[in-house]
Formats: C-alpha cells, structure tokens, sequence
C-alpha cells in the first residue's frame, strides 16, 4: 500500500479552528459537557497532553461516543481486550469495571486518530488502513508506551512485546521526535527517521513482520503457528533493530566498546523474548550478538573496498 502523510488540507482545517478548540478546554474545564462518561478521567488525560498535542483530540472529542459494556470485548477473533476505539465512528468501547486502568490507552487513540473521508484512509499513529493496513504493530507499542510512561502503575500492563520493540525505536529516533511522529499520524515521517539507518525495502519488511507477530501474539493463531516459525519471526525482528543501533553507534562513535552500558542498555533492554500467557519464548542473546557484529563487519568491509573502487 501507498505510505503516506495525512493530506496538508485535513492538518489545515484542523488548525483552522483552533479558536473552536481553545474555547472547548475552557469549557471542559468548567464541566460544560454533563453526559460525558469518565470525565475525570479525560480531564486528567488532557492535562497531560501538550498544547499542540490537543488538537485532534479536542476535534473528536466533539461527537464521540464511549459505549459501556460489562463484557470483555472481542475485537477479532480470540482478541479480548477491556477496551478498543473505532475509528471511522469515532465511538470508544469500553468495560466500565476496568475503564480506570484501561481508558488512557484508548484516548491517546482518540488523540491520534482520523479517517480521511475524501480518500477513504484511516490514520491512527503509525497506523495507516485503506483496504489494508500497516503499522498495527508500531501503533499499538507506542500507544501502551506512552501511556504507560505517563500514568505509570494505575494503567494495565498490555503489549509488553510491542512496547519493548517500541522503546528500542525510541532510542534510534530519539524521545521528542518519535512522540512529534506519532501525534502528527506520520508513519511516512518515522520510516523516514529510520532511513538513516537501514533501507526503505528492509524497513517495510520490519514493519510488517511486526505486524504479523503482533497479530500472532494475540490471536488464537499463536497456538496454531509451530514455535520455530514464531521464533523465527522474532529473531528477525531483534536482529534488524540490533543492526540498526550498531550502524548509528559506529556512526556516533567510530568503533564499538563492547562494555559501553548504552550498548548495553541495548541489548539487554531488546526484548528477546515475547510471551503470552501460556508460552515464553527466550531466544539466545549473545549468539545474535555475534551473528549481527559479524553481519555489519562484513558490510563495512564491502563498504571500504566500493569507497577503494
Ligand atoms: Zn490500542
């Protein structure tokens, strides 16, 4: 599918009427909007967004709805979660039971998200969907990640694969840019950022190889899917992110110190492993270490002899 940016008239009208969005803070503030459900709750999160951060999240506030349920919910098949955001509709689904825990990951995809109706596209951080869809994987690790960072321990622990790949992303892109992406729906942006690092073919393929394996890791299918293949899969995804850290850390600091604790912050931090409930799978740490130094070793090495030619 076509990655792209949201189109420059939809930032525009949303900019547009800012004033319209100044006015609503005030009122929320003042407790102008009685039949919204978890006020509070939605007060506390937009405290915590910045200013130029409010804006999509105040322009869907306007006709949401939070539809309660006293079941978990069944999203996709076998996926039950306590809370999911429609996009096209604008409605929030939510278990009341478990909305104190579980509401702030769903308004940061209300903060995130929007549907392009001109071009039929739906955005919602790094997600992108028009017919299908790329960067589920992405989208979900960094909508539990900064929700967990800022709310801490009274937020559900969700997605801990998804958000340890998603830290690993942070440290490539850094903190203030990767955050700058995400509120602007730029997936085009982020891939962009990792160009620095590794070519737009391989990238893709990451992206939706870490699609796949979220979507594996909360699905039925996982029981289905023999171990090797899941492993696989994993492996692949460490050993890009893992090569793309060394080649910036070449880059930063002309050779590597193995016992630099940023390195290995790194490597300890990339989560080698995912689980579920029933099933952890740890992969071996130091023998992807050796596989990916060789690997960029030798492709410096082709390097130097093409600068030679
Ligand atoms: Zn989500």
């Amino acid at each position: 599918m076509f990655i792209d940016n949201l189109k420059a008239g939809m930032h525009y009208k949303l900019y547009k009427r800012r004033n319209v969005y100044d006015k609503m803070v005030v009122e929320i503030k003042n407790e102008y909007i009685p039949d919204l459900e978890y006020k509070d709750i939605i007060l506390e999160f937009l405290s915590a967004l910045k200013e130029s951060e409010r804006i999509v999240f105040l322009n869907n506030l306007k006709n949401i709805k939070i539809i309660n349920s006293n079941d978990d919910f069944e999203f996709r098949k076998g996926m039950v979660s306590g809370g999911g955001y429609d996009i096209y509709n604008n409605i929030i689904y939510i278990n009341p039971k478990t909305a104190h825990k579980t509401l702030y990951h769903e308004l940061f995809h209300v903060a995130t998200s929007t549907f392009d109706h001109k071009h039929k596209k739906a955005y919602s951080g790094f997600y992108q969907c028009k017919n299908v869809s790329i960067g589920r994987a992405l989208n979900e690790g960094y909508t539990q990640y900064i929700t967990e960072s800022t709310f801490g321990d009274k937020v559900q622990k969700v997605y801990s694969y998804d958000v340890s790949v998603m830290k690993r992303i942070e440290m490539l892109v850094g903190k203030g840019n990767l955050r700058r992406l995400y509120f602007g729906m730029d997936l085009k942006g982020l891939i962009k950022a990792l160009e620095e690092y590794a070519n737009y073919d391989d990238i893709i393929n990451f992206i939706k190889t870490f699609d796949m394996v979220h979507d594996i890791l909360n699905s039925d299918n996982f029981y289905n899917l023999s171990e090797g293949y899941v492993v696989n899969n994993l492996v692949k995804i460490n050993k890009f992110l893992f090569k793309m850290y060394i080649i910036k850390y070449i880059d930063e600091k002309g050779c590597i110190n193995p016992d630099d604790p940023e390195l290995i912050e790194f490597l300890t931090n990339t989560n080698l492993y995912a689980s579920t409930s029933t099933k952890i799978y740890d992969l071996n740490c130091h023998e992807l270490v050796n596989i990916v130094l060789g690997e960029v070793a030798d492709e410096m090495e082709k390097a130097k002899v093409n600068i030679i030619d």
